[in-house]
């Protein structure tokens, strides 16, 4: 027997499902304007997705209020399994969803897109089973007053997405603010917003009316109306710095709270005694090469000892050479395109930023794809960034795309206090077969995720977030629903 499915079958009639429209109380809100959204791998538009102004971004706001009281009172575990159901629907068709996601985001479909439906099904089922963990304390006051906490919602929670790995970062997002008893506005990116309506209207689906509203819109017209709102209790956001701090000023306003996850520029510490093999993989995976290297979390830094400088490199070399870039679509494509012309002259800027550099190597792995159809300036080799120094902007700043710069070293102090000195602090690794120097390295790397001898990407039940410039509170985990999605109520009974 299949499964009862909700969404077209075809990735078109999806997109022309959401053409112009909001998700606004359980129900399909028209747009009177659209915003172009582009399949990146071809050039062709795919179709308009609604542009939201302040007229809708406070409907939706509205919508989610009304739903607020009811949702709330609405049992935990009742929610949890609410959410729990909608991952399986997701699951069941992920496949649809997954080349929505592909055509829009050009992340090629075998290596990226499959993957991240999955990851984004399990996150709704992980929320879902938490339910009945939204507990509180009691506290020894005194034997005769019975003194307890409780966890509450917040109210109304902001969602606020970007377009790299929409789907994950919309559950890592909605599913604890759900099932913690929120109701939400989630504000798609406007690169990518197709797959976000199509998995967060299957939700919905699960839901009672206006618990869950998207939206899509500009960051001015729709994201800035939705951060300054007074009956907002809550923004969370993942995106760029820049508009990060805009996203914070705009809580500290209304006195909310904000979680925020911003960039990266990851280190990745290669010392004499790693396995090689491993730390190929590690540097392939964890810069996110299939994903043009657009991941906040991508091991952008790779310090290698000099011993094993050459071995790696060339290893390195072989292993993204063998890399297929191509069509997203197709099967066979390893690396699918860079999301925007935008992104791709920010990428190429930094390259050529780097071969101006005197004494700097620039080596580019794999090859172009040659079919006509697609558009050539979206695709981008892997690049590798050699001998700069380290207070060079490409060293420094993320670059959001497939670009890892590789540094020799020989000196461990020294490796550890460059690794540490870029304003950001998401993630790090060392790949070592000491377990001293693994301990030493996990205490003094000043980032929020710390691995060794691998390179893993966010997993449901690991509590996940940057130090410094790269954020503010954590994702993944009970504790960032319990932390981020509820405030705690102190009550004290006293019936003496
Ligand atoms: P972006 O900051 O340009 O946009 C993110 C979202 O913010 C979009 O939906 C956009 O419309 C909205 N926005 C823009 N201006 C706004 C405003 N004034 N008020 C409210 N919302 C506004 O980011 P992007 O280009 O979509 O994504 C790439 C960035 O995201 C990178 O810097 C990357 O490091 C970061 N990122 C971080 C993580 C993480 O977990 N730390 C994960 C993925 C991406």
């Amino acid at each position: 027997m299949t499964a009862q499915t909700f969404l077209p079958s075809d990735p078109a009639g999806v997109i022309a499902s959401y053409t112009r429209v909001n998700l606004v109380g359980g129900a399909h809100v028209a747009t009177q304007t659209g915003i172009a959204v582009l399949n990146p791998a071809t050039g062709a538009e795919l179709g308009q997705a609604a542009a939201s102004g302040a007229d809708e971004t406070n409907a939706a706001i509205g919508a989610a209020k009304a739903a607020g009281a009811g949702w709330a009172a609405t049992p935990a575990r009742a929610r949890g399994k609410m959410v729990a159901a909608a991952g399986r629907a997701i699951a069941a068709e992920a496949e649809t969803i997954a080349r929505v996601l592909a055509l829009e985001t050009g992340k090629a479909i075998r290596t990226e897109c499959r993957g991240e439906l999955t990851v984004a099904a399990d996150l709704l089922e992980f929320y879902g089973g938490l339910a009945s963990e939204l507990k509180g304390e009691t506290v020894p006051f005194n034997p005769r007053i019975l003194t307890m906490t409780t966890r509450e919602p917040l109210g109304v929670v902001a969602a606020i997405l970007p377009w790299n790995v929409p789907l994950v970062l919309m559950m890592l997002k909605i599913a604890p603010a759900l099932v913690a008893g929120n109701t939400v506005v989630v504000k798609a990116s406007e690169e990518a917003p197709f797959a976000t309506f199509a998995a967060a209207e299957i939700l919905m689906k699960h839901l009672p009316d206006g618990v869950l509203n998207v939206i899509n819109g500009t960051g001015a017209a729709c994201g800035s109306v939705l951060t300054a709102h007074k009956d907002v209790a809550k923004v969370t956001f993942t995106g760029s710095e820049a508009v990060g701090q805009m996203v914070y000023e705009a809580g500290a306003k209304n006195i909310i709270p904000v979680s925020l996850e911003l960039g990266g520029k990851s280190p990745m510490i290669i010392c004499a005694d790693a396995d090689l093999k491993k730390t190929v993989t590690g540097a392939v995976n964890g810069m996110r090469f299939t994903r043009q290297g657009q991941s906040c979390t991508a091991a952008s830094r790779i310090y290698v000892h000099d011993t094993v400088f050459d071995d790696f490199m060339s290893a390195l070399q072989d292993t993204l050479n063998k890399l297929v870039i191509g069509d997203p679509m197709d099967e066979g494509t390893d690396i699918g395109t860079i999301i925007s012309a935008k992104q791709a002259k920010v990428i190429r800027d930094y390259v050529t930023l780097a071969e101006q550099t005197e004494g700097a190597e620039v080596l580019r792995c794999s090859a172009l794809p040659s079919d006509a159809s697609l558009s050539p300036d979206l695709f981008m080799q892997p690049t590798l960034l050699l001998n700069l120094p380290e207070d060079h902007p490409c060293v420094q700043n993320e670059i959001f795309g497939p670009v890892a710069v590789i540094q020799r070293w020989s000196d461990y102090d020294d490796v550890i206090e460059k690794a540490n000195a870029t304003h950001y602090g998401l993630a790090a690794t060392i790949w070592t077969t000491s377990l001293s120097t693994a301990l030493d390295a996990t205490s003094r790397l000043n980032s929020g995720y710390v691995q060794v001898n691998q390179n893993l990407t966010i997993q449901p039940n690991v509590s996940y977030g940057g130090f410094g410039r790269s954020g503010l509170g954590k994702e993944a985990s009970l504790e960032a629903m319990l932390e981020h999605f509820t405030r705690k109520k102190t009550i004290v009974l006293n019936f003496d």
